[in-house]
């Protein structure tokens, strides 16, 4: 039995994460508080103009400005699928860390972004993770990140994404393997096919699913219009089957659809996979997190402050059930 505990007091809802326990407060009275530094709706064109003219990752400069793998790990220095391209990070903060460019557009909106160029670009994650591994078999705990816009930390405009290998899990996926494998011990089942099972009977917050793939909304989100990403049955990136990556793609782009539509134009995707050489998925299945960020602009209100960096409280204004009506409406409607 999932615990979805929440404590009301005045008109702020505590929450606290069913799996870890983690304290979130949500206040939806505060999306309509005053925001002063809102302002100038033509900075976005300047920024992506201005941006274009020294872009690294564009087409005609990608080719010469962006380094190039070791023949040792992959044989054409570089992995294209489609419009995506994988080279290394010229920044990393990991030891095996890529970059993937999504497009051969400098800019897309967010309902630009087709089930194809995600799938490509998943693939041709997948294959880069697969080749480290194959080189260094201590690396294995993949990361796939996607920053959009410069208000999620994404510092190039153009669409990419970060592929991490990493030695060992980061502190948070280490504690949600700890938890699922302690909640499997201990209830004799496998946490994410309760909460998905719960969540589909409850239908306050699951916006879609099937037996590859399981949409939602967060019951505890730590960030703005959080959507969960549940894969059925993988504990790890490369255990995805293609039709699994099949329906990512089209469930994702149907979701930053709708996060167009609710105003949205930043976000942070980012998967907790566990290690690719070993299969967990007994007590532990790998999901993606989704969040909004800030609207881009030169001034804008942050979305967190000293709750969440200081004290790891994430203090949230929309309510779960709420922002998964708005995503069932346009993930259910047929548009493509
Ligand atoms: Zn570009």
């Amino acid at each position: 039995m999932i615990q979805f505990r929440k404590v009301l007091r005045d008109q702020i809802e505590y929450r606290f994460d069913p799996l870890t326990g983690a304290q979130v407060r949500i206040n939806p009275a505060r999306a309509k508080r005053i925001r002063q530094g809102e302002t100038r709706e033509d900075e976005l064109d300047q920024l992506i103009e201005a941006s274009r003219r020294a872009c690294p990752f564009c087409p005609e400069r990608v080719e010469t400005e962006t380094p190039r793998f070791s023949r040792e790990i992959i044989d054409d220095g570089r992995i294209r699928i489609g419009e995506s391209l994988i080279f290394p990070n010229l920044n990393p903060f990991g030891e095996c860390h890529a970059v993937g460019t999504l497009s051969k557009e400098h800019f897309l909106y967010l309902d630009e972004f087709v089930p194809e160029m995600i799938r490509d670009n998943l693939g041709a994650a997948t294959s880069y993770i697969i080749s480290v591994h194959a080189h260094d078999s201590e690396a294995k705990y993949p990361v796939y990140m996607w920053n959009y816009m410069p208000p999620s930390a994404g510092s190039i405009i153009h669409p990419h994404v970060q592929i991490l290998l990493e030695r060992q899990p980061t502190p948070h996926l280490s504690n949600v393997i700890a938890k699922s494998l302690n909640y499997y011990r201990e209830n004799g089942k496998n946490y994410w096919a309760c909460l998905v099972e719960e969540e589909r009977g409850l239908d306050e917050r699951f916006v879609i699913g099937n037996d590859l793939l399981s949409v939602l909304a967060s019951f505890a989100p730590c960030g703005f219009n959080e959507v969960y990403f549940i894969f059925n049955g993988a504990s790890s990136l490369v255990q995805l089957n293609e039709r699994q990556m099949e329906t990512f793609s089209i469930y994702l782009s149907k979701v930053l659809k709708a996060y167009k539509d609710m105003g949205v134009g930043s976000f942070n995707l980012a998967t907790l996979s566990g290690p690719i050489d070993q299969s967990q998925s007994e007590f532990y299945w790998m999901s993606a997190k989704l969040i909004s960020r800030p609207y881009p602009r030169g001034i804008y209100t942050n979305d967190s402050g000293p709750m969440e960096r200081m004290q790891s409280v994430w203090v949230i204004d929309t309510l779960p059930e709420e922002l998964a009506k708005k995503i069932k409406v346009v993930i259910t409607s047929g548009r493509s």
